[in-house]
């Protein structure tokens, strides 16, 4: 402890010589000033004042749009920007309540395939001025109904998989009349669609929207013939449970394999990791910097309408965790996208650095983001609570012919669920005892599978599940009710009660394929049983068939039982280990098909999205590589030296070894297989390479070693910030 305590001082007068320092220290200072203010503040009165004023709807909205003669009202028929008269009185609404709330700027903001990861708010935007010079020269505020509603950029630099030519550029925003429009700094934001000249989809919002209304035209077409006519759309709901880790700001800058690929490419273990399981769930603490952080991160949220509402340390050291209040797919994804923009932003300001990669660090927990989803109505029934569901709809026989549906769409299409999860870095989660394997099954619980088996055996009884009361032994502890059915954390696809929970997603996706994949299933799904029984079949009947054949991805059990991946493939359901090989069944016959038959994708669509998906994956693995041969020669390689421990050949010939595998790639036209050979790089290439730089990392004095440490850049708590400086 001696020794790193040293080295993090020595470290810390190198870093007093570099500008980067300088703005720690300030922001560092920043963040005491404000958490005295926090603390004498908090003996007031807790004030809500200013939550939602940055976002144009509801009450903030009605204001506005009253002066301009309507009400908030008009934003709920999402057929407004279709209307001109009701389009120039929301710009014109938009530009007072903007001027009042300090934005000069407006922009249309849209989410470009695969901006997840590196780019910073995984979001695109071109900010433009809100005010004109008049003919003296005077400036006057301006914005148009013509600006609000559609923008063009030049889209050349963004990905498209060969759906646009360089020289054909053009790439276009709609204005997304589902999402609000917010304001931050002196920007006011429009959550946009983007499309090449020809509407094919560059970004991640356009086919969300289409398979969301996808799946509410199919899923109410059933539900009408089942006898339930909800008024309104269906919805998609989510809630995105997100996942990050907090360093210092200080160690970050020490460490070139964080700033450019987000994770540790290599390091040797903290003699402490998740022995004792004190981080989950602990306090957090004022003594770090991290308290004040996350508050700062609810606080701003809330200020654009984002109601982050829970808030808790995780389970790996200095891994914490964020989830919003659920609700419409749409509105979920571009808050998180906020969400993950402001966490980065908020964390810098307080000298400390947000990790949101999957796997940051080797040999203890990575970080993901569950995605819990269900289907509602636009008056709140959940189409997956069974007892609501029966109440409002007065059919019992509703709820089955939906599980089943999805158990089928499940089954049918666990290639699409492992691809939409295929980030590069849940290469690093998947299949270890962190995540849930690569396996696609669903965990239903003892009591609706039994219920569904009956169904199956064409036996019809209405499921209604009771809850149980639940004692302490001790008389003066109250006993609590709890759901029937115990929870499961080792299934990619729960069912919860009245939601699945894809836990397998990854921290700094964009959850957009996720969803747009699990609401075309379940289009796809609803539109075969409504065809059925249009075509003259019992609901039940179909529910029963469908059982049948699709009921072997129901799996309740341990789904970390090192048999379960071989038993999986046995039993015919989706096991595919490679992220890579995954993303390569995108455009397959069979996905080909479902898409196109919903309108969610055409077929070059799917090739594009694939190509990208690909490029962007051997990417991601180039910049990890260069980076890892970096470090070696600026750093483990001098530091070997200096320290004489040693013949540092082994690390020139992982260099070299790193390097040929480059060439290989580069000389490699397909791009499947360039993604293939990506991956064996960095998972076992790399991997062999990173355990000669720990090894050495473990016989060189602190004082001689130049990276930050695991010790440093773990634990916040054994390192206050102060010091490290
Ligand atoms: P966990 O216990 O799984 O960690 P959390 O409370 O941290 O759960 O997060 C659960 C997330 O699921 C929250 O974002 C919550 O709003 C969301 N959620 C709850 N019910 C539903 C539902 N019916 N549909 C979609 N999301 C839901
Ligand atoms: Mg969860």
């Amino acid at each position: 402890m001696q020794a790193i305590q040293q080295s993090t001082f020595l470290k810390s007068s190198q870093f007093n010589k570099s500008s980067s320092s300088k703005k720690v220290v300030t922001s560092r200072r920043k963040a005491t000033t404000t958490t005295k203010a926090m603390l004498s503040s908090s003996a007031g009165p807790a004030t809500l004042e200013g939550y939602g004023s940055c976002s144009f709807k509801g009450a903030v909205a009605d204001k506005y749009l009253k002066e301009q003669g309507y009400d908030a009202s008009l934003l709920k028929d999402l057929s407004w920007p279709k209307n001109e008269a009701k389009a120039k009185a929301v710009a014109a609404a938009l530009l007072s309540w903007a001027t009042d709330n300090g934005a000069k700027q407006y922009s249309h903001w849209f989410q470009p395939m695969a901006s997840a990861g590196v780019r910073h708010g995984n979001a695109g935007c071109l900010q433009m001025a809100m005010f004109d010079f008049d003919a003296d020269g005077v400036p006057y505020p301006s914005f148009s109904h013509e600006n609000l509603l559609q923008g063009e950029t030049d889209g050349s630099s963004y990905p498209n998989g060969g759906l646009r030519a360089t020289h054909t550029a053009g790439g276009y925003l709609s204005l997304d009349p589902l999402s609000p429009i917010f304001i931050r700094e002196d920007t006011m934001y429009i959550p946009s669609c983007f499309v090449s000249y020809n509407g094919d989809a560059l970004d991640e919002k356009t086919p969300m929207h289409r398979a969301t209304e996808a799946m509410s035209s199919q899923g109410k077409r059933l539900l009408k013939l089942m006898g339930y006519n909800p008024e309104g759309d269906l919805i998609n709901n989510i809630g995105l449970e997100q996942e990050i880790f907090l360093t210092t700001r200080s160690a970050f800058y020490n460490r070139p394999d964080l700033q450019f690929t987000g994770r540790t490419v290599m390091g040797k273990d903290a003699a402490r990791g998740q022995e004792l399981s004190d981080h989950y769930m602990a306090p957090i603490s004022r003594a770090t910097g991290a308290f004040e952080t996350m508050k700062q991160i609810q606080a701003e949220c809330y200020k654009i309408g984002i109601l982050l509402k829970t808030r808790h340390r995780e389970v790996a050291p200095n891994q914490y965790e964020f989830a919003p209040m659920f609700g419409n797919v749409i509105n979920q994804i571009d808050q998180n996208l906020m969400v993950m923009q402001i966490i980065e932003e908020v964390a810098s300001e307080n000298g400390m650095a947000a990790l949101l990669h999957e796997k940051p660090f080797a040999g203890i927990n990575g970080s993901g983001k569950h995605n819990n989803w269900s289907i509602g109505t636009s008056t709140g029934v959940n189409l997956l609570n069974p007892k609501q569901l029966n109440k409002a709809s007065g059919n019992a026989e509703i709820f089955p012919v939906i599980m089943a549906a999805l158990v089928s769409a499940i089954d049918k299409h666990g290639d699409l669920m492992r691809l939409s999860i295929a980030s590069p870095g849940n290469d690093f989660r998947l299949g270890a005892m962190e995540a849930p394997p690569a396996v696609m099954s669903t965990y239903l619980g003892s009591s609706l599978t039994e219920y569904l088996e009956q169904i199956k055996n064409g036996k019809m009884s209405e499921y209604s599940p009771e809850k149980k009361s639940l004692s302490f032994g001790a008389a003066n502890v109250p006993d609590i009710t709890v759901p029937a059915e115990d929870r499961n954390r080792t299934s990619p696809f729960p069912y919860g009660g009245a939601r699945f929970e894809f836990r397998a997603a990854g921290s700094t996706q964009n959850v957009s394929l996720i969803n747009t994949c699990l609401d075309s299933m379940a289009a796809e799904a609803f539109k075969i049983v409504a065809d059925r029984i249009e075509g003259g079949e019992k609901p039940l009947d179909i529910a029963a068939d469908l059982l049948k054949q699709h009921e072997k991805c129901i799996f309740n059990g341990n789904g970390y039982d090192p048999n379960w991946p071989d038993d999986a493939v046995k039993r015919g359901v989706w096991r595919i280990d490679s992220g890579v090989d995954a993303i390569d069944q995108l455009d397959s016959e069979k996905n080909v098909a479902m898409f196109s038959s919903i309108g969610v994708f055409s077929e070059r669509e799917l090739q594009a999205r694939k190509s990208v998906l690909l490029t962007y994956y051997t990417g991601v693995v180039e910049m990890e590589a260069l980076t890892m041969i970096d470090m070696i020669n600026k750093h483990v390689i001098p530091s070997v030296k200096k320290a004489d421990v040693g013949n540092p050949n082994k690390l020139n010939d992982g260099i070299k070894q790193i390097k040929s595998a480059l060439k290989k790639i580069h000389g490699e036209e397909n791009e499947t297989k360039q993604a293939q050979m990506a991956r064996s790089l960095r998972l076992e290439t790399m991997a062999d390479v990173r355990k000669v730089c720990d090894d050495f990392e473990a016989k060189v004095p602190a004082e001689h070693w130049t990276l930050a440490t695991y010790d440093e850049l773990l634990f916040l708590d054994t390192f206050p910030e102060g010091e490290m400086w």
